[in-house]
């Protein structure tokens, strides 16, 4: 699940101008997220506190309910969305897309799940199998190539294989890929932060899911000459 980060007071000593997360779609309706909050209660630890909030959205005018851990204004850490009622539907892709992958849907929604827990090295993992199993989907679909040779490749060779006359495709792919790795390999970069990485692998998933999605419109045309 995507989330958006928002500050406001929590009306307690050491939360003063506090970040909290809300999801970016609203989960009752679906619009775009920007709902009033009001905070419902609280129990406070050491470093931390864990807030129960209500959001109402303006458009449908419904509530949804959230618990968030909330570090105090002196901690440099990033606020946690713990639970989140009602959950909300999973991302919807289109029709060409589905058709396309139907495993790469399921493993993109599995990420999307591990997200919503907060597992955010697990989420990126699943997105970097998730963009592996839709490179291979289309490369077996559009390529000319045997299921043998595209599954002979790994994730980097793939890339480099299907994507290098796309610039834009190469360098979204990569950076889910790259990123990816770091979730996943025992040695990674210093300074390491799963949760900033998780928000550039969806950004730069974006792009590519653009392009494939393009390309699959381009690739059946619902009128031809
Ligand atoms: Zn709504």
């Amino acid at each position: 699940m995507e989330t958006v980060s928002w500050h406001m007071s929590m009306g307690v000593g050491n939360y003063v101008q506090t970040e909290f997360l809300l999801p970016r779609f609203c989960p009752n309706c679906g619009n775009g997220n920007n709902p009033s909050t009001t905070q419902q209660g609280y129990k406070l630890f050491e470093d931390y506190g864990i807030f129960f909030l209500i959001h109402t959205c303006p458009v449908c005018r419904k509530f949804h309910l959230t618990t968030q851990k909330i570090y105090k204004d002196s901690s440099n850490k990033p606020t946690e969305l713990l639970t989140l009622y009602p959950k909300g539907s999973l991302r919807k892709f289109s029709t060409l897309i589905e058709e396309l992958s139907p495993r790469f849907v399921d493993s993109y929604h599995q990420a999307e799940k591990a997200e919503v827990a907060s597992s955010y090295d697990l989420a990126i993992s699943g997105y970097r199998t998730a963009l592996e199993i839709l490179i291979k989907d289309y490369a077996k679909e559009y390529s000319g190539e045997s299921v043998d040779q595209i599954s002979s490749l790994n994730l980097h060779r793939a890339i480099s294989h299907y994507l290098n006359n796309d610039p834009s495709s190469l360098v979204s792919a990569d950076v889910v890929h790259f990123i990816g790795n770091d979730a996943t390999h025992w040695k990674r970069p210093e300074n390491y932060d799963s949760q900033k990485s998780l928000i550039q692998v969806k950004q730069y998933f974006e792009i590519f899911l653009s392009i494939i999605k393009t390309r699959l419109m381009v690739n059946n045309p619902p009128v031809s000459r």
